[in-house]
């Protein structure tokens, strides 16, 4: 039997078996270091190493790696073993406590975006202590920071570090305004990751998922998610063994899986842990990410984490579960049910409106990416454009602040900031359509805008640094009057959240975000509709991009700059694989699939020529003649996307100024011919029997389990 309390977590070196494992004082000691974020001590590092290797190779593990995540936003790992060669021709398991804080990856591979180049030539990494040692396959895995000698992050840990210490600084002077004193205060974090589920087969018959992991042709099924039978609907038994057996590999992993469900496009599915601390919870869904593509291989399924594997039907993104916790485990997003903490849930929702509609510009560019592009905005969840959702009741009883009125909840319930008890907010008028980008959900915001595959890092990394930045604002505005007396605290908080409502209500919109008049309100309303990341990245490197993340040290500019043209690089380096992919699928699949079914036409022509017919009457001469022009149009588009993409390829790429232009060149041409192209195929393939068409249809692939 499976024994789930037992199993869980026993592949991490956690705080229990740190308990258990290391003497106590060195236990003391190593707790001590990561409470106040201290370099650790030699002789405490060695003590740690010491039991930590003991207690991998009990379990199996043979080598051990510093696992981090370079700034391409997937994970890496370089093994070593545990051996040291004896005389004599033997070995001893060793493992040090410099290897246990420090590694020196061959970091030349890794994209830097300059930053070695002008710095230093290596880099390091070194373990972050409050992310728990793990172990996958044979590997003790040792989650770290990944660093220049400089000191400049070269990995998407560090600056999420950051970002939670600069918060955790400014929430705390929140919290002493009210009297409140506490350790930490971090943000928590829950990521709900969809997948779609396809039979292995199918990979290997489709270049274009096996290479980009999506369908680059394809026409729509008779059956798509028009009856919406699938959302929440019975799990096929395969997809349930998959399932449990996800479930294991992540409890074991210390992973909170908690909820798994059907989605609303056929193939599609859902997992969602419970939240942790930010940095965990991130460290925790790529590893998830990384399960989920394993076990599939192990079941003959594909796990495809791209945002758009198919045209027509839903993609699939990642809800950024978001709040903000003290040490002793209170949700500061939890509206509370005295004066003072309905004020304090107050100041921080005002906070995070006032960020999010201050800095929607990074909010929208933190999750661009390739895939993501063909979601946001195209006709499916979260347009490209930020806005947060309230509810009526938190939104009026904010208006009525910002008016100065006594907020009035059914004739009975009076709001004074401070000095009243907030009227109950019923849970049913949290977001029900999911239709908003950032909404609000009785105790946390979820950022629904973040795409399936991407690290979560980067939009926690925004979010974090300027809820902080308003914070500190806050913090600056408000502890004047604190000092003073409550009542001025009152006065001034009330002035403060008129002042902020006033100035940023226009990103707070509770109507339905997918409907076409929201745009051109929007515009009315001034918020940005970037729709493509190549729109969007002018953000990252703006002067109030870099005031913001400078000031709070998450970012220093060489740092933003090299993420900036990272990001661009790997934009266009995908676009080119996709173009590439279709070129090859055009002219070595495509064209003969349809010269085939030509040819076999063309075959019956002729035998009913041979009979003395009016061929040109005929079916088969008029759908020869829709199939022949198909294929001239496709010869054209090919031709200019072959040439497009030559063109694009040979564009300089050396200064980041050159790379947005590189960047700007496959969205706009490559992209859009790659678009042509398609429609152009697609239209074909409805015409041409399955025989003929070699790869397996939509249909198939998104039911191809059963
Ligand atoms: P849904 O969005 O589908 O209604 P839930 O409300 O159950 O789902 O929550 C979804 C995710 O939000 C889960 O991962 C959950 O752990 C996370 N979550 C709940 N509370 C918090 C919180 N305080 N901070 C961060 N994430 C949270
Ligand atoms: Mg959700």
């Amino acid at each position: 039997m499976y024994d789930l309390p037992e199993e869980y977590g026993s592949l991490v070196f956690n705080d229990s078996v740190m308990k258990e494992k290391l003497p106590k004082d060195i236990y003391k000691e190593l707790q001590k270091t990561i409470k106040a974020g201290d370099e650790l001590d030699i002789n405490v590092a060695n003590a740690v190493a010491h039991a930590m290797r003991e207690w991998a190779v009990e379990k199996g593990a043979t080598h051990f790696t510093h696992w981090f995540q370079p700034m391409t936003g997937i994970t890496a790992e370089k093994h070593d073993s545990f051996i040291s060669p004896e005389p004599g021709g033997k070995v001893i398991m060793k493992f040090s406590g410099k290897e246990l804080v420090k590694g020196e990856p061959d970091a030349s591979s890794f994209p830097s975006g300059g930053l070695r180049a002008t710095f230093e030539a290596r880099g390091y990494t070194a373990w972050d202590p409050t992310s728990y040692a793990f172990i996958k396959g044979n590997t003790l895995c040792i989650p770290t920071a990944f660093c220049s000698y400089s000191g400049e992050a070269l990995d998407k840990k560090t600056p999420l570090l950051r970002s939670m210490e600069a918060l955790d600084k400014q929430a705390k002077r929140i919290l002493k305004l009210f009297g409140q004193e506490t350790n930490r205060v971090t943000t928590t974090l829950g990521c709900e990751q969809e997948y779609f589920l396809i039979d292995k087969e199918m990979l290997e018959e489709r270049p274009d998922l096996l290479f980009t992991g999506r369908t680059l042709f394809g026409a729509m099924p008779p059956k798509g998610q028009e009856m919406d039978d699938h959302y929440f609907g019975r799990i096929k038994q395969r997809v349930q063994d998959y399932m449990n057996d996800l479930n294991k590999e992540l409890w074991a992993l210390g992973i909170p899986a908690k909820t798994e469900h059907n989605e609303v496009a056929p193939g599609q599915h859902e997992l969602a842990p419970v939240f942790e601390s930010s940095n965990i919870a991130v460290d925790h869904n790529q590893l998830t990410m990384e399960m989920m593509k394993r076990v599939a291989k192990r079941h003959n399924l594909v796990c495809l984490l791209h945002e758009k594997p198919f045209e027509g039907i839903n993609g699939s993104g990642k809800h950024n579960n978001w709040s903000l916790s003290t040490s002793e485990g209170e949700n500061l997003l939890e509206p509370g049910d005295t004066p003072s903490h309905n004020a304090r849930f107050l100041l921080f929702v005002t906070a995070v409106i006032k960020a999010v509609d201050e800095y929607q510009g990074l909010m929208r560019m933190s999750v661009a990416s390739a895939g993501n592009d063909h979601r946001l905005g195209a006709n499916e969840a979260p347009p490209a454009i930020v806005s947060i959702f309230l509810g009526d009741e938190l939104t009026s009883v904010l208006n009525d602040i910002a008016e100065g009125k006594e907020h009035e909840d059914r004739g009975k319930t009076y709001m004074k900031i401070g000095a009243s008890v907030l009227p109950p907010l019923s849970k049913d008028t949290t977001d029900r359509n999911r239709t908003s980008p950032f909404a609000f959900t009785g105790n946390k915001f979820e950022f629904r805008m973040v795409g399936s595959e991407l690290s979560v890092s980067g939009p926690n990394i925004v979010l974090n640094t300027a809820v902080a930045s308003v914070l500190d604002e806050f913090a600056d505005y408000l502890e004047g009057p604190a000092a003073e007396s409550e009542e001025a605290f009152n006065e001034a908080m009330a002035e403060l959240i008129r002042k902020t409502m006033k100035e940023h209500s226009r990103i707070i919109f509770n109507g339905n975000g997918y409907d076409d008049s929201w745009i051109a309100e929007a515009e009315k309303r001034g918020l940005l509709n970037l729709k493509s990341l190549v729109d969007a990245m002018p953000q990252y490197i703006s002067d109030k991009a870099v005031a913001l993340f400078t000031k709070y040290g998450v970012y220093s500019e060489s740092e933003l700059k090299a993420r900036y043209e990272i990001k661009l690089e790997n934009y266009y380096k995908t676009i080119n694989i996709e173009a590439m992919t279709m070129i090859e699928m055009a002219k070595r699949g495509i064209t003969s699939f349809i010269l085939d079914f030509e040819d076999e036409l063309t075959d019956i022509l002729t035998k009913k020529q041979t009979l003395g017919m009016d061929v040109t009457k005929t079916s088969e001469y008029a759908l020869l003649t829709k199939v022949s022009d198909g294929a001239s149009d496709m010869e054209v588009e090919l031709a200019k996307l072959e040439s497009d993409v030559a063109e694009a390829q040979a564009m300089p790429a050396d200064t980041s100024e050159e790379v947005y232009e590189v960047a700007k060149d496959y969205r706009e041409k490559v992209f859009e011919d790659m678009e042509d192209l398609r429609k152009t195929v697609d239209s074909l393939e409805t015409i041409i029997p399955r025989e003929y068409w070699k790869y397996p249809s939509y249909g198939e692939i998104i039911y191809s389990v059963h």
